[in-house]
């Protein structure tokens, strides 16, 4: 039996415990896993702290399915230090933990920017959110606004989650400044004639959009903040600072064991440390050739990877093992209250350097109704699209992108309402309309068809949808589409109730 001990019960340290254990059942492999995690919390899902804030969640509906029966889970308890010339890992209450394999899964911390005055203030008037504490922080917070008294706050960072929090703040009656240093917000992601559709939009939700800008100061009186001063000396009056300028791997313990460590734990393509075979590291924390993406996609191919390669001795998947799928779909699906955003693929080139590439870049634009679609196609496939404000058009380039449809001669027909359509499903249709193949969760690859067949195995709740296929424990964008298949099962495949009794 290997003795396994995985330091971070976050979405992906609980992912990889949970592939193991599924994987370890199917070819009789035998581990015996310890969790440490010091937030005093069971495992849960992160993605979704943007729409507690925003009003859409509750927290106690955050937690992920439980571990596997038999795992021993550590919570409210870090790890303090690896001693791995004895191969134990020590944790805060003093107990040694041995290891055969040691799983760094530690996540990441909110970046904080050199700011004068941010640091002092952080916990009381300048907020992150990483996690359930700082969005409670934060929620306390909007709680004193008032439709008489607003509470004014600056997010500084118009990312995606810059955007998210400033929408769900909205949403709660704040007045939000959004401070960005980009020229339009999302630059990272979407193109800039879409980034000032999405910042028109964010005026008209009420958000005063600072692009081109930054924060050189936080102002402070008696302890408490006050003001932010901008790069061109304007100064908002706001009484809370929200920043989202990125995150940094957590990686001191690592660091502290003498683990080989640059931005994030440096790890071979078996997910392994540089020189170290028994210790590996997973999700935010690491850092493998493609560096450190901070998203939970790449962090959950690398719990099933290690998964596999702990029961077989070889990594699962492609013909390099350890990396991110290349030709893998990335779908984006904004979380934000008022902004209906969706990014396909790359980010959308500029269409004169397409043009050149042989690549075709179409747009479709309407000001009036804050809405646009660009969409770049490669011969027969769409490579990247960016859809503004229109959830519709959304789920149509979303179907033909996804299951790669052949696509019409003419690409502007792609973004014509009614044109090229046929036989792609809406991700709003009746759940009785989905073909039983047709993705319902995207995150975790699950169709109609694996949820119909949970409900037929006795999982009525959404809940236990999840724990049975795991749909709704990513971006929690199904969750809706998964109680509509639920209702509709419960009324075509009501419970027996001389069984049920
Ligand atoms: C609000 C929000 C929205 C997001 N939305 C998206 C999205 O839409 N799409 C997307 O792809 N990604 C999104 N992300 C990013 C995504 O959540 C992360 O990529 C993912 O959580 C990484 O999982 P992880 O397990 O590596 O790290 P984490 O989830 O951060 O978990 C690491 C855990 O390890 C614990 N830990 C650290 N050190 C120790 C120690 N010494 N001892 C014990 N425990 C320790 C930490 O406290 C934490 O609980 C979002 C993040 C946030 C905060």
């Amino acid at each position: 039996m290997k003795r396994v001990v995985v330091i971070g019960n976050g979405m992906v340290g609980s992912r990889f415990v949970d592939e193991l254990m599924r994987e370890a059942s199917r070819c009789d492999a035998k581990f015996d896993v310890t969790i440490l995690g010091d937030e005093p919390y069971e495992a849960y899902n992160r993605l979704m702290l943007s729409e507690v804030i925003a009003g859409r969640a509750e927290i106690g509906a955050l937690t992920l399915p439980a571990p596997p029966e038999g795992i021993v889970v550590h919570s409210g308890v870090a790890a303090q230090s690896i001693e791995r010339s004895r191969r134990i890992v020590i944790d805060a209450e003093g107990r040694a933990h041995p290891y055969d394999v040691l799983v760094l899964a530690t996540g990441a911390d909110a970046a904080l920017p050199a700011i004068p005055g941010l640091r002092a203030a952080r916990g009381r008037d300048v907020h992150t959110v990483r996690t359930i504490d700082d969005c409670r922080e934060l929620l306390a917070a909007a709680s004193m606004s008032t439709p008489e008294a607003p509470r004014r706050m600056a997010v500084l960072g118009g990312g995606l989650l810059g955007v998210e929090i400033a929408c769900g703040l909205r949403a709660r009656g704040v007045d939000v400044s959004l401070v960005h240093r980009g020229t339009h917000v999302m630059d990272r992601q979407i193109d800039a004639p879409s980034g000032v559709m999405a910042g028109a939009t964010l005026a008209d939700l009420g958000i005063d959009v600072r692009t081109g800008s930054g924060i050189t100061r936080v102002l402070r009186s008696k302890g408490r903040v006050t003001g932010v001063e901008l790069i061109d000396g304007t100064c908002l009056d706001v009484d809370d600072l929200v920043v989202n300028t990125g995150v940094r791997p957590r990686v001191d313990l690592a660091r502290a064991a003498g683990v080989p460590v640059d931005v994030g734990v440096l790890v071979d393509t078996r997910l392994r440390v540089l020189d170290d075979e028994s210790v590996a590291a997973i999700g935010d924390c690491a850092q493998t050739d493609v560096g450190c993406p901070g998203l939970i996609a790449p962090g959950w191919d690398q719990a099933a990877r290690l998964a596999h390669d702990l029961c077989h001795g070889t990594p699962v998947g492609s013909a390099e093992p350890g990396e991110h799928v290349a030709d893998e779909l990335s779908i984006v699906k904004l979380k934000a209250v008022g902004l209906e955003t969706v990014v396909l693929g790359d980010r959308i080139p500029d269409p004169f350097v397409a043009h050149e590439r042989g690549l075709r870049v179409v747009t479709l634009s309407d000001v009036g109704a804050r809405r646009s679609a660009t969409v770049a196609v490669d011969g027969d496939r769409i490579v990247a699209a960016v859809i503004i404000g229109s959830a519709r058009m959304a789920a149509d380039l979303t179907a033909t992108y996804e299951r790669r449809t052949p696509l019409p001669l003419d690409p502007a027909h792609l973004l014509v309402k009614g044109a090229s359509t046929s036989g792609l499903v809406p991700e709003t249709a009746s759940p009785t309309a989905l073909p039983s193949g047709a993705t319902v969760c995207r995150c975790n690859g699950v169709t109609k068809g694996d949820v119909v067949d949970a409900h037929v195995q006795g999982a009525r709740s959404v809940e236990a949808v999840a724990s049975e296929t795991r749909a709704t424990t990513g971006c929690g964008g199904c969750t809706s589409t998964v109680c509509g298949i639920l209702k509709w099962m419960d009324e075509v495949d009501p419970v027996d109730e001389k069984v049920a009794v």
